[in-house]
């Protein structure tokens, strides 16, 4: 570790701890604590991940971290404070916001999260730029403390958000981690991959979050994992669900019940049609048939083969030679 990574992590560390400090024991963190506990969070789950409140001044890290003798230009480079160009004067990137440490493997601080209190405080989420000591794609939140539980289970939860992993937690599930927003990489894949082949998908269950979980699914497929997809009603993230129906019901009924890639492409690929039209019910028994083809084992083909027949009273046979019409027909 060169020194000024040194002093970046350094920085990180001094700073995880006022923030919490600030959080948990003073009057101007105490609309941030209400806020947190208002949530659900509570104060065990608060001290577990270090979770703190950036006090609204627009120089308390500056001069907090000046007087400790680190330098700006170190400061500036780890994301912690940004220069005004006119004056060559620094000022917090966060302020007046509720700060999630995010940690590298190792339990290292090296980014932060900071989610806005108030409700049109945009953006949401702001985060610790890329730095040298904060690579975006290769970091997993959560993984320093669920990596041991993945390890046992065999089993990894990918979540987006910073709540999910918490609440989770909250409820028992240790072997969750989040991508924190953005898009799953390989870089994650791999790291996944080096621990467990058994991934559940537990994304939120918007458009977004079902177009992503999508994405993911094929990802961690074509690098060799078992994937389930995890389904949430009423387009809820999985802290809304904890929240709403309780730990149990989301053990159960959220994780318990949740579907293959296949099962999942069955529900996926009708949303936005409506089956009731003739064209768009034929269109959609084409898409899925094509899908199923391409499923490797001979028995799970049979079985989607015949749920389809099922459910829209087709012959098996009808819907196999339509399937080999199309299968052909593409290659
Ligand atoms: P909350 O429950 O606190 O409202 P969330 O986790 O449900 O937040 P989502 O909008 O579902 O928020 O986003 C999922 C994740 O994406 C967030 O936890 C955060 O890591 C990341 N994210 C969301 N909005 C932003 C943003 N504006 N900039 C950067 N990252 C963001
Ligand atoms: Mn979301
Ligand atoms: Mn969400
Ligand atoms: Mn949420």
């Amino acid at each position: 570790v060169s020194s000024e990574a040194r002093q970046m992590i350094e920085a990180h560390e001094l700073l995880r701890k006022f923030y919490h400090h600030l959080l948990i024991n003073t009057k101007e963190g105490q609309h941030a604590l209400e806020y947190l506990l208002e949530r659900g969070f509570t104060k065990e789950s608060i001290d577990k991940f270090q979770i703190g409140y950036a006090l609204p001044t627009w120089d308390f890290t500056v001069k907090l971290l000046q007087k400790r003798g680190y330098s700006l230009s170190v400061l500036e480079k780890a994301g912690l404070i940004i220069k005004r160009e006119e004056e060559n004067s620094f000022f917090d990137r966060f302020r007046n916001r509720i700060m999630f440490p995010i940690l590298d493997p190792k339990g290292v601080p090296v980014a932060f999260a900071g989610r806005a209190i108030e409700k049109n405080d945009q953006p949401k989420y702001l985060n610790s730029p890329e730095t040298d000591i904060f690579n975006k794609s290769s970091i997993l939140y959560n993984w320093n403390h669920a990596r041991s539980s993945i390890k046992k289970q065999q089993q990894i939860i990918l979540f987006e958000g910073f709540a999910d992993v918490i609440s989770a937690d909250r409820a028992g599930i240790h072997n969750g981690v989040a991508t924190m927003g953005t898009s799953l990489t390989d870089q994650h894949v791999q790291l996944i991959r080096r621990t467990t082949d058994s991934v559940v998908i537990s994304y939120d269950s918007d458009k977004a979050g079902t177009d992503a979980a999508y994405r993911a699914a094929e990802m961690l497929i074509k690098n060799g994992c078992q994937v389930k997809i995890a389904r949430m009603r009423d387009g809820l993230d999985p802290d809304e669900y904890i929240k709403k129906f309780g730990p149990e019901k989301f053990q159960h009924d959220v994780i318990g019940g949740s579907l293959t890639f296949m099962a999942f492409k069955m529900q996926y690929f009708r949303m936005g049609k409506n089956l009731q039209n003739e064209g768009e019910k034929l269109q959609y028994i084409e898409e899925i048939i094509k899908e199923i083809a391409k499923l490797e084992k001979a028995i799970e083909r049979e079985h989607y083969m015949k749920q389809l027949a099922d459910e829209f009273d087709i012959s098996l046979e009808a819907l196999s030679a339509q399937q080999q019409q199309v299968y052909f027909k593409e290659k």
